[in-house]
């Protein structure tokens, strides 16, 4: 039998496996570093509640992936527990599955995120409506509208991600929306970034569609994704549904083994023979194969390639950068800011599942309110808010380095600052760290095309999902690589197929 090495347990890992154990006779082995399931798409456990390393929604346009996450859990068909407190019960079945009682659920969460700005919340995307000229107040309104029209009238070459912005949405608001959130989340000003990474994100929005939308409120199937209003997520996290695929795949005869951090692969010519890894103790294993699936980030494969390959493809992969992340769950009695939009919650806390924080004198970049994403993630829901403090950095900079307690201390001060809480409403606090949560569209980035045509002579390595084939790719894409990686380790379709997934335009969301 053929011996299958998957590199990851995230969810690009575990569909390859999960498919293959589907599919085929092949029993795979999947080597993952750390001891934990779902790679990024984690839930962490903080006391008796729980938090995403940011919130995770499950949202795809394949019924493939669909078909995936739906062999794990059912949607929800019964209402949950904060809308049998609210009384809204309408939308629901009497019978049927039901989060009260049971666990492998997806529950239908509504969408709504804002943006915070002046101490004031802002619709996301932004519309131009009353009640953001209201907030805005007449002169930024007016300088805005002058932007714009001198946007529309003098067109940049896209050459940056901030051409980007300003063709499409006008300097004056380009520089408050975009201008420091965009800093805040890269490292790196607007002006020096690909407009790849705009092109991805933004898709079709600009002033006018948030004019438009404004006027018409259009909903249903063509509306922008960004836009949409509801989505999927697993009773207790994302990581719920990684951790009922784990048990799946064992049943079905694949192998996970923790602690196995892949250092080194051995060639014969253009196949992979050995695989390495080491464990916490430095000691090493080494297995052969015969086909690897590797979700690893492609700098670390190709410092792991014990073979001798073109200098300049090699400082390619090398040097691919990346942007790392910090979370601070923050438990808290109450937020200081009051719920005014037309959506009862339960406490009247605040309607969002996530706020992108748009103030400039502070460095958190997105907070979180995990009730709003399952009232099942936060022990005494009724009593207490869950917070996420999401904090873009750098492995080994000053924040990263920073001691846990230090850190809560500056979370916690920074969002008392914005007005969001008061911090004697703080019961504690923990900290995450994610290396390498976001590939970076920088640098040597522009001549990422050798390095995958590279990989592609690798006969027997398939590239899948997000730091695997060094794209911002969702959940949904990371998996739809690993499917259609395994169509072609079984000669279905071309191995270029798996670069193709995530490269159509009309996909993605505006902001994560
Ligand atoms: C803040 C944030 C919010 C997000 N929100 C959403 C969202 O709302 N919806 C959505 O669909 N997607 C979202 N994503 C994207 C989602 O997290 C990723 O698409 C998904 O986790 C990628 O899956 P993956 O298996 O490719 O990689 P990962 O999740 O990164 O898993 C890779 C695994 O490989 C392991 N590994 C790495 N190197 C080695 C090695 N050398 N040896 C062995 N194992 C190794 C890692 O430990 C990890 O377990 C978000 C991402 C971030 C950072």
């Amino acid at each position: 039998m053929k011996k299958t090495y998957i590199i990851g347990a995230g969810p690009a890992g575990l569909a390859a496996a999960y498919k293959l154990l589907k599919e085929t006779d092949v029993k795979p082995v999947i080597l993952e570093e750390t001891s934990d399931i779902g790679g990024i798409s984690r839930t962490h456990r903080f006391d008796e509640n729980l938090m995403d390393l940011g919130g995770h929604r499950f949202f795809t346009k394949s019924d493939e992936v669909m078909e995936f996450w739906l062999s794990f859990a059912d949607i929800q068909e019964m209402p949950s527990r904060d809308d049998i407190i609210l009384n809204n019960l309408a939308k629901y079945k009497e019978t049927g599955v039901n989060p009260e009682t049971q666990d492998n659920v997806l529950l239908i969460r509504r969408r709504l995120s804002r943006m915070f700005f002046l101490k004031k919340f802002f619709d996301y995307p932004l519309k131009l409506n009353f009640e953001s000229f209201k907030n805005l107040g007449l002169k930024n309104i007016i300088t805005i509208g002058f932007g714009y029209l001198i946007s529309c009238i003098i067109k940049r070459k896209e050459n940056t991600l901030e051409d980007f912005y300003i063709n499409r949405f006008g300097k004056p608001l380009y520089e408050m929306f975009f201008e420091g959130y965009t800093e805040k989340l890269w490292g790196t000003h607007p002006s020096k970034l690909s407009p790849e990474w705009g092109a991805q994100r933004v898709k079709g929005l600009s002033l006018l569609s948030a004019i438009k939308d404004s006027i018409f409120k259009k909903e249903g199937k063509d509306v922008e994704t960004s836009l949409i209003k509801e989505f999927y997520y697993p009773k207790y996290g994302v990581g719920q549904l990684y951790e009922l695929a784990k048990e799946k795949i064992t049943e079905m005869g694949g192998t996970i083994l923790f602690n196995r951090k892949v250092s080194k692969l051995d060639f014969n010519g253009d196949k992979i023979t050995h695989i390495h890894t080491m464990n916490n103790e430095n000691q090493e294993e080494i297995f052969e194969c015969d086909e690897v699936f590797s979700s690893m980030p492609v700098k670390d494969l190709f410092k792991a390639f014990n073979k001798e390959i073109d200098k300049n493809i090699r400082q390619v992969g090398e040097n691919l950068a990346y942007r790392d992340f910090m979370t601070t769950g923050l438990l808290v009695k109450k937020l200081a800011v009051k719920n005014q939009t037309e959506f009862k919650t339960v406490s009247d806390i605040i309607p969002d599942c996530w706020i992108y924080i748009q103030e400039k004198n502070v460095k958190i970049g997105r907070l979180q309110i995990f009730n709003n994403w399952s009232p099942y993630l936060v022990k005494d829901f009724e009593n207490y808010v869950m917070l996420g403090l999401e904090y873009f950095c750098d492995e080994g900079d000053e924040m990263w380095t920073c001691d846990d307690n230090k850190f809560i201390e500056f979370a916690s001060d920074e969002l008392s600052k914005i007005g969001i809480i008061n911090k004697e409403d703080i019961i504690k606090g923990t900290v995450v760290r994610v290396k390498k949560a976001y590939p970076k569209y920088t640098g040597c980035y522009s001549e990422f095309p050798k390095v995958i045509e590279y990989l592609n002579t690798i006969e027997n390595l398939y590239c899948i999902g997000r730091n695997g084939q060094h794209r911002y790719n969702n959940m949904d894409h990371s998996i739809l690589t690993a499917f259609r990686a395994v169509d072609a380790s079984l000669g279905k379709c071309d191995k270029k197929i798996i670069w193709n997934v995530n490269t159509e335009k009309e996909y993605h969301e505006t902001k994560n």
